[in-house]
């Protein structure tokens, strides 16, 4: 059998990225500390640490889990879980014992990998589902590369089906219980291909890898995207604007969150001859402010390209290549996608730039939620569109907007308000740096519009300013009821707002 032929029967992700590997001399990604990580060496680490799972007992459909700090070994851990055919599940490193304990008896994993100091911790739990446990340190040391280095690289990747698992990622859970999206091998790479293509993506690209690998974005997005290309990365374990900077004379894609691009923005290094060799910044995960998006171009000549998606459906959107990528928006359904805005109470498709529920359908869109059957059938529309929970619409020239979660939407008096259009209006007053709009109850309204912003130092904002300049701009049901100066807004890793901190600080605003 020839490698082509191997890989269309294999649709195991890990054969469809390295069978037709012809080149495995080429760097696929190099580290601050000064490793060069070739293809062939990349698969070859895959091969022992592929083996150490099977002699661990993880056997084809197990889920193997790992909490572990970012390094190599820990990409290596993940690319050998697809090979073994086990189910991969990265978990959040902030995540607590308390928390895990949720995770590990909810998945059932017949591994856990983790950071040596909490062996003893995590012990105590997998040992309640029968797993058992390995470490891997921040520092790529630890009991998995231990006997991975003694261990032979050869072994033969195990045959999976397009809609065997390849991997389990827990939502967030801002409310209620974390959910677990199944993602299959076909989900996986079918939309990384997909990038591939509409990010124009060759074997000559360098990306800064400065994201967390136990997230949609820097796992797949990030990774399967330039091993897919043939491109390399070069592996930060955090975020250091200064560090990024300067790479990024060699470098030539950056993904990030929008966070990372305010926080560029804040250093003098930034500048269009810094950014000169490089062809494309990528950002998602969270709203790209639109003044973000200008000052970026005002300041080094390119314009952040925006895309939408979420751990469930992999990326929806993205702004064009060639086409204008325009602020604020996240551009158009990715080839093969299908997304459309409904009624949210009715499920009826709704005209042009109407604001209603987001929804899509494709290969990219996850196979259900783990052990949730109820939970899978409830977001799910019977002609099989997902019902993202995001609130958004199409405007006329084609572009998606995204207006925010659904439960973040504020229904004050009976009438619905959108956070994202009284945040737009704030956002743009002089002195301002960001807002978010989120509804507290009121006895009256039953929610109260309340704005929680952000101002430059030394500016002259609060709360009588605010409501002035809103004045006339909004219509009086969507006037904020109170506004509230704060230095900055709670955000997760991933650069997202968390209102719900939000809702739980100011609960009491209107009845005290
Ligand atoms: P996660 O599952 O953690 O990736 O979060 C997915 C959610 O992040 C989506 O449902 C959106 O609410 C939000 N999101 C992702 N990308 C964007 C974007 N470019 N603009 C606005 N919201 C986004």
């Amino acid at each position: 059998m020839n490698a082509t032929q191997k890989t269309i029967m294999n649709a195991n992700l890990f054969s469809r990225l390295f069978d037709a590997l012809d080149d495995p001399a080429r760097l696929a990604i190099e580290t601050i500390e000064g490793a060069r990580i070739s293809y062939g060496e990349l698969i070859k680490r895959t091969g022992q640490m592929a083996n150490v799972l099977v002699n661990s007992g993880v056997k084809p459909g197990d889920r193997v889990a790992a909490q572990t700090e970012k390094s190599v070994p820990g990409l290596v851990l993940y690319l050998a879980a697809l090979r073994a055919g086990a189910v991969y599940l990265p978990l959040n490193t902030a995540y607590t014992l308390n928390e895990l304990e949720y995770f590990i008896t909810d998945a059932e994993p017949s591994l856990v990998v983790c950071d040596p100091s909490k062996a003893e911790g995590i012990g105590a739990i997998a040992s309640k589902v029968g797993a058992k446990v390995e470490t891997l340190g921040a520092d790529g040391k630890g009991s998995m590369t231990d006997r991975a280095d003694k261990t032979k690289a050869e072994f033969e990747t195990v045959p999976r089906a397009n809609d065997d698992l390849a991997a389990i990622l827990y939502t967030s859970g801002t409310t209620g219980r974390s959910k677990g999206a199944m993602l299959t091998h076909d989900n996986l790479a079918s939309n990384s291909l997909s990038l591939v293509e509409y990010w124009r993506f060759t074997d000559k690209d360098v990306l800064i890898h400065a994201l967390p690998i136990y997230h949609t974005h820097g796992l797949f997005v990030a990774s399967n995207v330039t091993l897919f290309a043939r491109a390399s990365m070069i592996f930060l374990p955090k975020f250091d604007p200064e560090l990024i900077i300067k790479l990024m004379s060699r470098a030539t894609v950056l993904m990030g969150v929008p966070t990372f691009y305010t926080r560029l923005l804040q250093s003098p290094a930034l500048t269009r001859e810094s950014t000169r060799h490089m062809r494309l910044f990528i950002s998602g995960s969270a709203p790209l402010l639109a003044d973000t998006h200008r000052e970026w171009f005002a300041r080094t000549g390119h314009a952040v390209l925006e895309r939408y998606g979420m751990t469930e459906t992999n990326m929806n959107t993205s702004n064009p290549y060639d086409g204008t990528r325009v602020p604020g928006a996240v551009g158009h359904p990715l080839p093969g996608v299908r997304l459309r805005v409904t009624d949210p109470e009715t499920g009826e498709e709704l005209a042009r730039d109407s604001v209603g529920m987001i929804e899509v359908k494709g290969p990219n869109v996850f196979k259900g939620y783990w052990r949730m059957p109820e939970k899978t059938k409830a977001e799910f529309r019977d002609d099989g569109f997902f019902i993202t929970g995001d609130l958004g619409k199409i405007d006329a020239n084609g572009y998606v907007h995204i207006l925010g979660r659904g439960k973040d939407l504020v229904i004050s008096g009976g009438f619905n308000v959108y956070p994202k259009e009284i945040e737009s209006e704030i956002d743009a007053m002089p002195g301002v740096i960001e807002s978010a709009v989120i509804g507290l109850p009121h006895a009256d309204f039953g929610e109260g519009v309340t704005a929680v912003v952000v101002c430059d130092k030394g500016a002259k904002v609060d709360e009588r300013s605010v409501l002035k300049a809103l004045e006339g701009r909004l219509a009086k049901f969507k006037m904020p009821k109170r506004v509230i100066v704060v230095d900055e807004l709670p955000r997760n890793a991933m650069g997202k707002v968390q209102k719900n901190i939000l809702r739980d600080t100011y609960a009491k605003l209107f009845s005290s």
